[in-house]
């Protein structure tokens, strides 16, 4: 396989040196998967508890394995060998999922306990830990204007209830691996990642994926109305897919990001209502909106401060939030049009 030279990986690491990607028959993972892939690497072991099948990308020339990485067991195997291990494994889904399931959530500590113990056992040269957004202070996201949020935010600490107490904590244990036993940790905050081989259906899909969803079924189905959750108002950023891999791979390969939190997200603040109009406009129909206040709606407002990551990679997400949702929206729409056909389809 031709390998292309430009991630930050190709050149750190051997093209045989084994990276340990978990979560992979998830969303970002599998993307990861299919990223070091495609730069050339030609050991990757990618873990996920899902069978097989049920894995959203399943990559040519990629090791899959199905385990459950909350078991110590599991984490050793899954680290022999290891140079890098990227632990995006995570019981996780949009505010529909992290507000009702807040011990699903917690319990998703156990996989990042194992996983640095066994990663440190194993000698690997590098750790990444998946953090979110959701560890940052609540008190500082009431307001839809709230100021986007800087590293420094989430202490004093008042994290999400569940989701971000367990991502806070885990940040935490790879801050202490670094600074207690030497283990080359990277932490990224991400904000909301969107795009397609994401969640859609189901009800741990998020924001932007559910709205696509929504808009198709409303145009396949002659309905004129969109039921939204919240009064619509409510602020976030959203980051591309292919933005975050690229992210990823600068983060766990800068020694200027060891053991520190970075945000990895857009900076481009939008309402859901916004959201809408960008995706009922790709759409090309109008339909009435619905508020349901009733419905879960996370904090008010929440978006990126990229200082930091701008000025220590010269870098931040930048796919236009336009030509993101529209790969995502036809991505969803052929993924809906399967489902009605009868064929298999990512969920
Ligand atoms: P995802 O749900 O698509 O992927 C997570 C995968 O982890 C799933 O396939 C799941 O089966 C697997 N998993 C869960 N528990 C496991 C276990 N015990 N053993 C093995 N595998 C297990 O989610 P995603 O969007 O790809 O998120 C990846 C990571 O990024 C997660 O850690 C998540 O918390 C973090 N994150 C995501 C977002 C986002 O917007 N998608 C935002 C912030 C943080």
């Amino acid at each position: 396989m031709a390998k292309k030279n430009n991630s930050a990986a190709v050149s750190c690491m051997k093209e045989d040196d084994l990276i340990v990607i978990t979560g992979a028959g998830g969303f970002i993972a599998g993307a990861l998967a299919r990223y070091f892939r495609k730069q050339g690497f030609t050991r990757i072991r990618a873990i996920d508890k899902k069978p097989l099948p049920q894995w959203y990308q399943q990559i040519e020339g990629v090791e899959c394995l199905c385990m459950d990485l909350s078991n110590e067991g599991n984490c050793r195997r899954a680290c022999q060998d290891a140079v890098e291990v990227y632990n995006l494994a995570a019981d996780m889904g949009g505010m529909g999922f992290i507000e009702r399931y807040r011990i699903e959530c917690l319990r998703s500590i156990l996989i990042n306990t194992h996983m640095i113990e066994s990663a440190y056992r194993a000698g690997a040269r590098r750790y990444f830990f998946s953090s979110s957004a959701c560890a940052y202070n609540i008190e500082l996201q009431k307001d839809k204007n709230s100021r986007a949020l800087k590293e420094s935010d989430a202490y004093p600490a008042m994290a999400e209830r569940g989701y971000g107490w367990e991502k806070l904590m885990s940040e935490m244990f790879c801050q202490e691996y670094y600074a207690e036993r030497g283990l080359e940790t990277h932490i990224a905050r991400f904000h909301n990642v969107y795009g397609p081989y994401g969640t859609w259906a189901g009800g741990r899909e998020k924001a932007p994926a559910a709205i696509c969803r929504k808009v198709i079924e409303a145009k396949n189905e002659n309905s004129d109305e969109i039921v939204i959750w919240g009064d619509g108002n409510q602020t976030r950023s959203f980051m591309y897919i292919d933005d975050c891999v690229k992210g990823i791979d600068m983060i766990m390969h800068c020694d200027k990001l060891i053991a520190t939190p970075v945000n990895l997200g857009s900076d481009r603040l939008v309402s859901i209502n916004d959201l809408v109009s960008i995706v009922v406009g790709i759409g090309g129909i109008t339909l009435k909106r619905k508020y349901d206040l009733n419905a879960p709606k996370g904090v008010a407002g929440r978006n990126s401060d990229n200082t930091f990551i701008q000025k220590v990679l010269g870098w931040q997400p930048n796919t236009p939030l336009e030509e993101g949702l529209k790969n995502t929206y036809e991505w969803i729409e052929q993924q809906y049009k399967d489902r009605k056909a009868g064929k298999q389809t990512v969920n």
